[in-house]
């Protein structure tokens, strides 16, 4: 038995959050400021909403709580969740906790997490990775128009992390024949966008990714790249040689097509402060990621992983 969970509803393509129906009295979730996002609901044509701006990378449980009291009895008829990653975590947990629908609009593409049941939260100082099916979006809607803009290195990031999302979704033992379909075509459409400067076709990919990781899951790639995340490094650029490194080691179809895409984005080779026998021992726990790897991994595995990923430049 195997099932999939979509949004109820997907809009996608050029003026899609411009000709979508938004409800009034609608409560805007975002991070940005406000000469950018006035822009954006101008351009949706959002009339009698509420906003609140104040949403900060890696979210934690507070400012939602924060958000939940603040418009406790407003009569809030939906969430619109509109910016990266953040904006729309808070928005799924939140929506979770009072049961207000949720339209999630994202700004930047790459996580596909407008698709997905999972939300990061940061509980005392830590980030938490959560799946519940309660985070799944009423509405996802997904438009080009934010794409323009986007710097480089955000685009670069974001474009990594689709690619290693499919390409890691499609060897999970939890794949199943839908989302299997899904990674492919994602993962062709990331590549044709990448190798061949089709920037447009970005948001259509990170969409499929995250169809088809969301409901399988990453694996050895993304387990690697926390460490280097706990350092400060961006998670798509930490992905760049984690993931090539996971793929050698899985055997991946993938391994080759994800390697030049990397070097088409030119990352840098990556470094780490702690000992590689500390990293392996944060690293090892993550059995969400680690048990649907294709192929077991032990602790002497992370370690020589990591020393290629150090050692000797994958990406080369
Ligand atoms: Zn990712």
């Amino acid at each position: 038995m195997w099932k999939i969970l979509i949004p109820k509803k997907i809009a996608y393509g050029e003026n899609a959050a411009k000709e979508f129906d938004y409800p009034e009295n609608a409560l805007i979730i975002t991070t940005t400021e406000s000469k950018i996002y006035e822009k954006w609901i101008e351009y949706m044509g959002i009339k009698n909403y509420h906003i609140y701006d104040k949403v900060t990378p890696d979210p934690a449980i507070e400012t939602i709580e924060t958000i939940k009291n603040e418009f406790d009895g407003k009569n809030v008829s939906c969430y619109i969740g509109l910016g990266g990653g953040s904006s729309l975590d808070v928005c799924k947990y939140l929506s979770k906790m009072t049961g207000v629908p949720k339209i999630l609009i994202p700004t930047t593409f790459g996580t596909g997490a407008e698709m997905t049941t999972y939300a990061v939260i940061s509980f005392d100082h830590k980030k938490k990775l959560l799946q519940d099916e309660a985070f799944l979006a009423d509405a996802a809607v997904i438009d080009p128009y934010f794409l323009p803009g986007t710097p480089f290195n955000i685009m670069r990031n974001s474009a990594c992390d689709a690619a290693a999302q499919a390409s890691e979704g499609y060897d999970s033992k939890l794949a199943n024949p839908l989302t299997k379909l899904f990674c492919k075509e994602a993962f062709d459409i990331l590549e044709d966008a990448i190798i061949h400067d089709k920037p447009e076709l970005l948001p259509y990919g990170a969409m499929l990714s995250g169809i088809g990781f969301g409901n399988s899951s990453t694996t050895l790639g993304h387990a690697l790249s926390y460490v280097f995340s706990n350092e400060g490094v961006p998670h798509g650029y930490s992905l760049s040689s984690c993931t090539n490194v996971a793929h050698k080691f899985n055997n991946s179809i993938y391994y080759d097509r994800f390697k030049k895409i990397c070097q088409k984005l030119k990352f840098e080779p990556l470094k780490l402060n702690q000992s590689l026998d500390a990293a392996a021992d944060v690293i090892m726990p993550d059995r969400g990621h680690l048990d649907n790897n294709p192929r077991e991994v032990t602790k002497q595995d992370i370690i020589k992983c990591l020393d290629e990923i150090l050692n000797s430049n994958p990406l080369t």
